[in-house]
């Protein structure tokens, strides 16, 4: 058998064939033949006319050990209904590409499952490179079908660059928290520019947009999508609570410690416990009052039963962020809004600045946060995908452009399915 119809074979490329073969010291190089006389635009239009052309390489899935190129004429045409002269589409690659289809589904495939480093290296390409293949890899798979029959969504930011950026994502609840829109930024323009792509007829349909408490997609959504329902992602609610007990704790510590913020002699002489409640255990009771109270480890479990028993401060915290915790998992029959009115008005008398705190801003989002748990939209589907983003940039994707970032999360959590080449 010769060379050429080994690899001919062995390759199968899409509307061509081998016409020769070389080993060079960059890796094997196959020369191929073009089936097609017409030329064909990426905007589908065709003509029998050629511009002018060029020989182009593109890299192909590895042989063994070896680089593999594909080697082909590729002709300009001037397309009529694109109004300029372009490239012609060749079967084998996406337009604009210098690696293979396989070869570029390949890497979009790793990238969904690995680091970017690990990626790089196995194919013996660059960083550059497979960022590049995401978005277009990326672009192929999403349209904006994606968008029709949304009903329920859940808008949220996230930081990339370590806090200094941000992009608005767009999740859809009734599709398990998969991201249908990013964006860049994170104010009432951003989730604008959603609502803008999505349309007024689409829009019109959304029943219910669950939010942060922040006022910018609140805004967004009053003004673009009045008929939506917007609630308060539980999410949230519960990492405000989380943040209120830290300030709270910290304020005790100071406290103990006769800071300068000493609030009134009474709480004074709770904090400062008869045991003698020191500084230090108040720090190191921290993870104690965050976590869960039934993963607490046994040294936590300690520390807040001696705040139970010393009847401290921190411990009534506790209490009132279990309590708003207990907000979304009732029993039957009991009503939330009677269960958060009553911990709106015991945080508010709390005199645990942080709690007080907590409660006025609850109150404000009061409507919202009871119309998350009627219509039973919980926010773990988007808290996982906050855990999913963070995995992403951690992998090294996405610290160059939004652009690369935001193909890396519709390739990750955008419910995109890859065929390999071998599975095909
Ligand atoms: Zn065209």
């Amino acid at each position: 058998m010769r060379a050429t119809t080994a690899f001919n074979k062995m390759l199968e490329i899409p509307g061509a064939d081998v016409s020769g073969v070389e080993f060079t010291p960059a890796g094997i190089v196959v020369s191929l033949r073009r089936r097609a006389k017409r030329l064909t635009c990426p905007c589908g239009w065709s003509t029998t006319a050629t511009y002018d052309r060029t020989i182009r390489r593109w890299r192909h899935l590895d042989l063994g050990a070896a680089q593999l190129f594909l080697s082909a004429p590729i002709r300009r045409l001037a397309c009529q209904r694109c109004a300029r002269v372009v490239t012609e589409q060749v079967p084998w690659a996406r337009p604009g590409a210098r690696h293979t289809r396989d070869f570029e589904d390949v890497v979009a495939w790793l990238a969904q499952r690995m680091d970017k480093t690990s990626v790089a290296r196995l194919l013996g390409c660059s960083w550059e490179a497979v960022a590049a293949i995401v978005i277009r890899v990326v672009a192929a798979h999403i349209n904006d079908t994606r968008l029709d029959g949304i009903y329920r969504i859940g808008v949220d930011e996230i930081s990339y660059r370590k806090g200094h950026r941000y992009l608005t994502v767009v999740a859809d609840h009734d599709r398990d928290g998969a991201v249908i829109w990013a964006g860049e930024g994170r104010n009432h323009q951003s989730l604008e520019a959603f609502y803008n792509q999505l349309g007024p007829t689409r829009t019109a349909r959304l029943g219910a947009v669950s939010l942060d408490m922040g006022t910018a997609y609140a805004k967004a959504t009053r003004t673009k999508a009045p008929g939506a329902t917007q609630c308060i992602d539980p999410f949230h609610v519960i990492k405000l609570a989380n943040a209120a007990i830290d300030t709270a704790r910290r304020w005790a510590w100071n406290n103990a410690r006769g800071g300068p913020s000493t609030p009134s002699p009474r709480v004074r002489a709770r904090i400062t416990s008869p045991k003698g409640s020191t500084a230090r255990k108040v720090k190191n009771t921290r993870w104690a009052l965050l976590k869960d109270p039934a993963r607490l480890k046994d040294s936590q479990r300690e520390a807040l039963d001696e705040l139970r028993r010393t009847r401290h401060v921190l411990w009534r915290a506790h209490l009132l962020k279990e309590e708003l915790r207990d907000l979304y998992r009732l029993p039957a029959g009991r009503r939330p809004d009677a269960h958060l009115d009553g911990w709106l008005a015991r945080a508010c008398r709390s005199r645990i600045p942080a709690m007080v705190k907590l409660s006025k801003t609850l109150r404000k989002n009061r409507t919202g946060i009871l119309a998350a748990i009627e219509l039973g939209l919980s926010n773990s589907k988007l808290e996982g995908l906050n855990s999913k983003i963070r995995l992403i940039n951690h992998r090294g994707y996405g610290h160059h452009t939004p652009a690369a970032l935001i193909a890396m999360i519709y390739l990750c959590s955008g419910g995109i399915t890859i065929q390999l080449p071998t599975g095909r």
